[in-house]
């Protein structure tokens, strides 16, 4: 019998926190849409179901037997997806909230809800040199229009749910995270993901151009995987019912971020700047300040350190998948992000 539940496991930070759980002994049920084969991760020392988690009764089937369940299933993407699919994002509200009622009536001891920094007003990150974005600026609520709201609003229902029938919700508000085994094309990946995409694909290709979304002066911070998943498992664990960030304090804009990424792949591309393509907040980091006064703790993973294992991840799978000398330069344009 399952002990703990994963959902959104067939996902990118589903699937590096199922081989964590697993790595520790723990019994894992890993739940996603996703048929099987397009999982990015498949643990076989976990149980795995196929499941649609918009509908209630998938979510019985989900949590049924469990003492935990981290949530991590979304509609989700980069910044191109969630400006152009706002209303799919907002329907992941269904996961959730189908997921607490489960989780309360299976009587599930802790639940862990997986938030993001979009749920941050517009107005703290109107500039590149902005401070760290701390727990209480994402009130007066002025989220990401669409997936920000979702999220903040599904905070608020895991709230009430602890307040009201006793179940222990904990969350995290990840920022921007990224690492090997995610997406890197297609259109839902984020920005470390496509930018390592495209020096590999001019690498391999022969290319000698990358196109930047916005001017490149847009300031993140970018968070590690397996720094969000040793945050995650610290806060689920933890005796915080308040949303915590996890998150990078390191901030950079994203040319540095391509500078970042040529370094690691040997190559030096020109810059052709698409100042009409979606490029959301103008400035954001985290302010670390809470998760290291409350859990002794904050994401340490140096940027250089991270961006290196993803570019040489994502280039050896694009080889896999046989780009190379006879690709398209094009191609390696690529349209996102
Ligand atoms: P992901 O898209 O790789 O994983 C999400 C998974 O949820 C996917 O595999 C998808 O198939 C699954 N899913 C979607 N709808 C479902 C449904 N109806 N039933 C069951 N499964 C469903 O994304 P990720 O980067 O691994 O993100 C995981 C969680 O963290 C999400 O809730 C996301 O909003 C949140 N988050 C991620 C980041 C980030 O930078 N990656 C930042 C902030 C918040």
């Amino acid at each position: 019998m399952a002990s703990c539940v994963v959902t959104g496991a067939g996902g990118f930070i589903g699937g590096h926190l199922v081989a964590e759980l697993v790595d520790r002994g723990v019994d894992v049920r890993a739940v996603d849409v996703k048929p099987l084969d397009a999982w990015y991760q498949v643990h076989p020392a976990a149980e795995a179901a196929v499941l649609d988690l918009t509908d209630r009764d998938a979510c019985r089937r989900a949590v049924e037997g469990a003492d935990r369940v981290f949530n991590l299933a979304a509609d989700m993407g980069g910044i191109g997806f969630i400006e152009g699919n706002k209303a799919a994002c907002m329907l992941s509200v269904l996961i959730n909230t189908h997921l607490l009622m489960a989780a309360r009536d299976e009587g599930v001891e802790r639940y862990f809800y997986a938030s993001s920094a979009c749920v941050y007003a517009a107005d703290k990150q109107d500039r590149p040199d902005v401070d760290g974005l701390a727990e209480e600026d994402a009130y007066p609520a002025m989220p990401e229009d669409g997936y920000g709201w979702e999220k903040l609003f599904s905070e608020r229902m895991c709230r009430h749910f602890a307040e009201d029938f006793g179940i222990a919700t904990r969350v995290a508000r990840y920022h921007n995270v990224y690492g090997p085994h995610g997406a890197y094309d297609g259109g839902r990946e984020k920005a470390p993901a496509a930018i390592c995409r495209k020096v590999a694909a001019a690498k391999l290709t022969g290319g000698d151009t990358i196109e930047i979304w916005g001017d490149g002066n847009q300031t993140r911070s970018f968070t590690y995987i397996d720094d969000c998943v040793t945050g995650t498992l610290l806060i689920a664990d933890s005796d915080v019912a308040e949303p915590l960030n996890l998150g990078s304090s390191e901030m950079v804009t994203i040319n540095q971020l391509v500078d970042l990424v040529e370094e690691v792949a040997g190559v030096r591309l020109r810059r052709r700047y698409l100042l009409d393509a979606p490029q959301g907040v103008r400035g954001r980091s985290s302010d670390n300040t809470r998760i290291r006064s409350l859990l002794g703790w904050e994401p340490t993973t140096p940027l250089a350190e991270g961006i290196e294992a993803t570019y040489r991840w994502i280039h050896d799978d694009m080889v896999a998948r046989g780009w190379g000398r006879g690709s398209s330069p094009a191609a390696a344009l690529g349209t996102t992000a």
